[in-house]
């Protein structure tokens, strides 16, 4: 893991996506607290998810700890305009955010319906635009903002179905975004990350397979594991990647780069 020293003091982040101790964001979100920054988190709307996340971040002692449902622009508003009060600014956000209604994962993908379609692009693509606008308005002396896609995107993974049509949409919506921001100084980035066993993945078919033949056929051999995607994710949030926009970096042990 790497380590330095307070390369995030001072620093106030937005971290969306944390469900449990597995999640990719939870991963990310120690990382960045070791690092010195201060967190606001969001968490799913609903009792048990609260409780569940609760636990979690306690330990961070969040000034910010809210609800949000991202199909909900009141909930996105609320969130930012808590982050104003608290802290008048914001310098990094983390959207590790996606959903796709189980049927989508299961059927074919021919078979996806519009309802499906829209509930998994607005919650897994648009959502990162809604976000990116809202965070804008507090990242007066720049930002970054960073997502998290999957080869999906650029590949037909069987099973990830209407997921990787919404990775392609929230790929490139990452460069657009960087466009738009660059000029504020605030950079846009994503992960592309190779596969690890969270609630999220646990609901598509053929993940075991994916993990299995990325452990096969990716360069390194095996598959990545949550402390490498929180490096990268520190790397691209912090000033040691300042002249890094609108990418998208393959953190998958090589995976993406072999053809056979
Ligand atoms: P996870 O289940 O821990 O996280 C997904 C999060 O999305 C959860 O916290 C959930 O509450 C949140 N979410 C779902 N619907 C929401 C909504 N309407 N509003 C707000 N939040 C909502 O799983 P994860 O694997 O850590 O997923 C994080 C991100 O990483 C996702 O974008 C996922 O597609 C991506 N990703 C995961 C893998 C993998 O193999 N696990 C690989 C590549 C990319």
């Amino acid at each position: 893991m790497l380590t330095t020293m307070g390369l995030f003091s001072g620093k106030v982040g937005l971290i969306m996506g944390v469900a449990n101790d597995r999640s990719i964001a939870w991963a990310i979100a120690e990382a960045l607290h070791r690092e010195g920054a201060e967190l606001a988190y969001t968490h799913l709307p609903g009792p048990s998810n609260e409780r569940r996340v609760r636990r979690l971040v306690e330990a961070h002692q969040p000034k910010v700890f809210l609800p949000c449902d991202v199909q909900s622009d009141d909930d996105i508003a609320n969130v930012f305009s808590a982050i104003e009060d608290q802290y008048g600014q914001l310098d990094l956000v983390v959207h590790a955010v996606a959903f796709a209604p189980p049927a989508e994962l299961r059927n074919p993908y021919v078979e996806t319906t519009r309802q499906g379609w829209h509930v998994a692009m607005d919650i897994s693509a648009y959502s990162l635009v809604a976000v990116s606008r809202a965070a804008r308005g507090l990242m007066e002396s720049g930002g970054s903002i960073l997502t998290i896609s999957y080869f999906g995107a650029e590949k037909v993974m069987p099973g990830y179905n209407v997921m990787g049509v919404c990775k392609a949409a929230l790929e490139h919506s990452v460069r657009y975004l960087a466009w738009d921001l660059g000029p504020k100084n605030i950079r846009v980035n994503a992960i592309s990350a190779g596969p690890v066993r969270t609630l999220s993945s646990a609901g598509i078919a053929g993940f075991d397979e994916m993990q299995r033949h990325a452990a096969q056929k990716s360069p390194l051999r095996r598959n990545v594991d949550l402390h490498e995607l929180a490096s990268t994710a520190v790397f691209l949030l912090s000033e040691m990647s300042s002249g890094i926009t609108g990418e998208i970096l393959h953190v998958d042990c090589g995976y993406n780069i072999v053809g056979l």
